[in-house]
């Protein structure tokens, strides 16, 4: 446990409704006994823990009144960080919150650092690594889907699975080392081979899970996306439609749209990370051509490009320049204004489409932007599969994972030169390790360190 006790403001700063301020560590009900009067009581320690108590914080030296709040201690441990916890709920105002923090200062506690109090959570056994990183991905979970995920690995299946692998493989090591205890036996034969068997089936097991992985990202961190199209072809409106409140500029004059406009739309669950361009066309102005090299760019770094065209005019030799930009992208051919008379030539555009699928829209009349939707899941659950909480979500875990299946490939090449148990042992050991690292098990606390401090203060 941490001796020290820490306290911090646990809700955004800004006006609001309540406001909550979290003391967890050994002093944290004597902080606050001093601090707070409850109506009803004597003291803060007569009220139960989860309970809560009306009253009001003063400043115990002259007893001057803060705040109307309510109290609610939390005894160790049943508590998030298993220490001593009270939670003060005040007004959601910044003066009391700062006025409340600096008199629990006063009283004895330092301000937490960011992630503390998780990171207590962690150290003092409540979640592992994996769960701690999850409540981090709640927080700041985009769409429904990805809040789904973060719950299911904040609720352990995907730890329960690597619990599970890394028993798998500690079960192997233990059958390998009792063989070579026992060398006149042919046990160790029997051992390899069966070692052998286990290592192929958890190497499945991981590849499936690193498949997982690209639309676990996907849902924790956003779908790079560019809309791309000439100068007037209705990006923006479709952007707009997507958004369903207007946060992108539109506008008549071709070429206005020149800053880009980074936003998140939730497409069906999936969080769309927008990057909206300038459109490209040949110019000679400046500010376009910063626009336009910066479309080309985007298409590189973009996962998916929706690439739109304007269904009311002919295909141009622009249109055909986007189409050679898209040729080896994930992209989605968007036929926009099909409210208005078509100009173009649509079996000429779904044989230059290559392999894209061609959805024609209308971002005025909302139209097609159910299918677009539809294709968009489909892009991204590739295979078919539904987020169940055992997603591989994060570069770090992905990273783990392909270590671990490159140690288990080495068990394998040791056991196929024929070279003794031990150095199968060796190779067993590094994958065991290595997928602790997941949930912490056996993790540096520089590691630690770094994970908890990409976390906000109160957390
Ligand atoms: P951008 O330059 O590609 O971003 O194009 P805008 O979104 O600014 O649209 C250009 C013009 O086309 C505007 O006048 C829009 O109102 C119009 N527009 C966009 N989408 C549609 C559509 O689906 N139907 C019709 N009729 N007009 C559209």
């Amino acid at each position: 446990m941490q001796s020290d006790t820490i306290s911090a403001i646990a809700t955004a700063i800004g006006e609001g409704g309540i406001g909550i301020i979290r003391i967890s560590g050994e002093q944290a009900l004597t902080i606050a006994e001093k601090i707070f009067k409850p109506r009803k009581y004597n003291s803060l320690r007569e009220v139960r823990s989860h309970q809560a108590a009306y009253g009001v914080i003063i400043r115990p030296d002259t007893d001057a009144v803060i705040d109307e709040v309510l109290c609610l201690p939390m005894y160790a441990p049943h508590s998030y960080t298993r220490e001593d916890v009270v939670e003060i709920h005040c007004h959601g105002g910044v003066m009391p919150l700062k006025e409340i923090l600096a008199l629990t200062f006063e009283q004895g506690s330092r301000l937490a650092e960011p992630g503390e109090f998780t990171k207590r959570a962690f150290l003092n056994g409540r979640l592992d690594l994996s769960q701690a990183q999850a409540v981090m991905d709640i927080i700041q979970s985009k769409t429904e889907a990805s809040l789904r995920l973060a719950e299911g690995h904040l609720a352990g299946r995907f730890s329960e699975k690597i619990q599970s692998l890394r028993h798998l493989i500690l079960e192997m090591i233990a059958h390998l080392e009792a063989s070579i205890d026992f060398p006149e036996d042919d046990i160790e034969d029997l051992a390899t081979d069966a070692a052998c068997k286990k290592i192929m089936e958890i190497r499945a097991i991981l590849q499936q899970m690193l498949a997982t992985a690209k639309t676990g990202r996907i849902l924790r961190e956003g779908l790079e996306t560019a809309i791309i199209g000439k100068p007037n072809v209705g990006k923006s409106s479709l952007l707009n439609a997507l958004l369903q409140e207007n946060r992108a500029i539109v506008t008549d004059i071709p070429g206005t749209t020149r800053d880009a406009i980074e936003e998140y739309i939730d497409i069906g669950g999936i969080p769309l990370k927008i990057i909206d361009t300038a459109g490209i066309r040949k110019t000679e102005d400046l500010v376009e051509k910063i626009g336009v090299d910066k479309a080309r760019a985007y298409v590189n770094r973009a996962s998916l490009v929706l690439a739109v065209f304007d269904f009311s005019r002919e295909i141009s030799a622009e249109d055909e320049e986007i189409l050679q930009l898209i040729k080896d992208k994930q992209a989605l051919i968007l036929l926009n204004k099909t409210d208005l008379a078509g100009k173009f030539a649509l079996e000429r555009m779904k044989s230059l489409a290559g392999q894209h699928r061609v959805i024609e829209i209308s971002a005025f009349a909302e139209q097609g932007l159910d299918a677009l939707t539809e294709e968009i899941q489909a892009i991204v659950y590739d295979n078919g599969i539904q987020p169940d909480g055992c997603f591989v979500n994060s570069v770090r875990q992905v990273e783990i994972l392909r270590q671990t299946e490159l140690y288990l490939a080495a068990a394998d090449e040791t056991i196929k030169q024929e070279l003794s148990a031990d150095f199968i042992v060796i190779d067993l050991r590094s994958a065991w390790e290595k997928l602790g690292e997941i949930t912490g098990d056996t993790v540096g606390e520089d590691i630690i360190d770094q994970i908890f401090s990409q976390f906000c203060i109160g957390k």
